[in-house]
């Protein structure tokens, strides 16, 4: 499907058993070497393969080999990144896109059909809540969204046309975290597709096929890119839905560029490595955050404070690099002190290697109603920081410093 055969983990020096950590799949998952012998892996920029007569043709395009016909299906590039994440997910294919949304709709429209129901927790990522609410009913699919923090109510909005049970955990930007075992349990009762946006954890952090999740999608513009750089994404899982899903993208063409997939897959080689320092740092500044007066309440999955610690400590390896807190003033006090920020950026992206602090009221939430808003988890105060990797007491003082201010 993404031409398995091109990709082979190096073998110099590798055992099977090794071939199973994180790390080594990460720096060692790579496509076959050229006749140059190169160390590193080329980037492929060919939109087309050649064949080596009719027979060769006719036999690929039947999909009785398994090889590159044109980059909008598969490319040696995309297939490696695809290859790491479906390694580092335990998942049995997948498929990269061109970026995160496109994953998210290409992954639903492949799978649902006219009059499906979803049920989604209510604090999706904005553009999913745009897909959900605003391109979905014209296809006739409609959704129920629960509480993250009621998940006692989610088999209550089920209905026997519900296909997919979707969530994201942790979410956005409220940092809370849905119990990915329980809703395992749930797909598997009533026998939905459970779709997990794993984003904030990446696979690194979290990998939901374990507690039963049936697909994965990642954003890849994010912590996995991790330097601001590219877009990209990628959803994998269960093969027979990929299956879907890949023959579903073919004809539509939400494919990954081969040099955002090239940059994404050396990107996953320092991907451990960079999350521990990132996690690391947003430990400590959840710690500072806690000890100050200007604040109604710090949200980090590894504080002892967090409702759902003890889920976070079962299902996350770290607490990732988000941190909400709610600054005590409401809008105005959470956009005085951004304003005041010197060294931590306003930007709209996060899991950069530069801190980035936003302030979800008044900018990217703001065209909701109050009540709109409350639901999502996103009060007047609130403030998300993504901690980045510069020295954390350089963070800490400009944080410090914007908040007397
Ligand atoms: C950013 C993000 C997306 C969308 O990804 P893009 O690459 O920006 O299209 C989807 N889900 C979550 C949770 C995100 O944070």
């Amino acid at each position: 499907m993404e031409n398995l055969q091109a990709i082979e983990t190096e073998k110099n020096g590798l055992n099977a058993h090794h071939e199973e950590h994180f790390e080594t799949i990460a720096v060692r998952t790579q496509s076959e070497r050229t006749q140059y012998q190169e160390h590193s892996v080329p980037l492929y920029l060919t939109s087309s393969y050649v064949f080596e007569d009719s027979e060769d043709m006719r036999a690929s395009f039947a999909e009785e080999k398994e090889r590159n016909i044109y980059s909008r299906f598969t490319n040696p590039n995309t297939s490696e990144f695809v290859e790491k994440i479906v390694k580092m997910e335990s998942a049995e294919a997948g498929y990269a896109f061109a970026t995160g949304m496109s994953a998210v709709f290409s992954t639903l429209a492949a799978l649902l059909n006219s009059g499906d129901h979803i049920v989604a927790a209510r604090s999706v990522f904005g553009s999913t809540h745009g897909l959900f609410t605003k391109y979905f009913p014209k296809w006739n699919i409609s959704h129920s969204y629960f509480d993250v923090n009621e998940p006692e109510t989610i088999e209550s909005f089920i209905k026997p046309e519900t296909k997919i049970l979707f969530a994201e955990s942790p979410t956005n930007p409220g940092v809370d975290i849905l119990d990915l075992e329980n809703l395992g349990k749930i797909a598997k009762k009533h026998d939905l597709i459970l779709i997990i946006d794993n984003c904030f954890a990446t696979p690194y952090i979290q990998n939901p096929i374990k507690f039963g999740a049936d697909l994965v999608i990642h954003s890849a513009t994010k912590l996995i890119d991790g330097q601001g750089r590219v877009l990209g994404g990628v959803t994998v899982g269960r093969e027979d839905l990929i299956r879907e899903i890949y023959l579903f993208s073919r004809n539509t063409g939400p494919a990954l560029s081969p040099f955002n997939a090239w940059i994404l897959s050396k990107s996953l080689e320092t991907l451990s490595v960079r999350l521990e320092k990132h996690c690391e740092n947003a430990l400590k500044v959840a710690g500072f955050l806690e000890e100050i007066e200007q604040k109604e309440h710090v949200k980090y999955p590894f504080l002892k404070s967090h409702p759902q610690y003890e889920v976070a400590k079962k299902q996350m390896r770290l607490g990732g690099n988000v941190v909400a807190f709610e600054i005590k003033g409401g809008i105005d006090a959470g956009r005085r002190f951004i304003d005041k920020l010197q060294l931590c950026t306003r930007s709209a992206n996060l899991g950069d290697t530069r801190t980035i602090v936003t302030h979800p009221a008044s900018t990217t939430h703001s065209k909701l109603s109050e009540n709109e808003r409350l639901e999502a988890g996103i009060t007047d105060g609130l403030v998300r920081i993504s901690v980045g990797l510069e020295y954390i007491e350089d963070i800490i003082n400009d944080l410090k410093t914007a908040l007397k201010n």
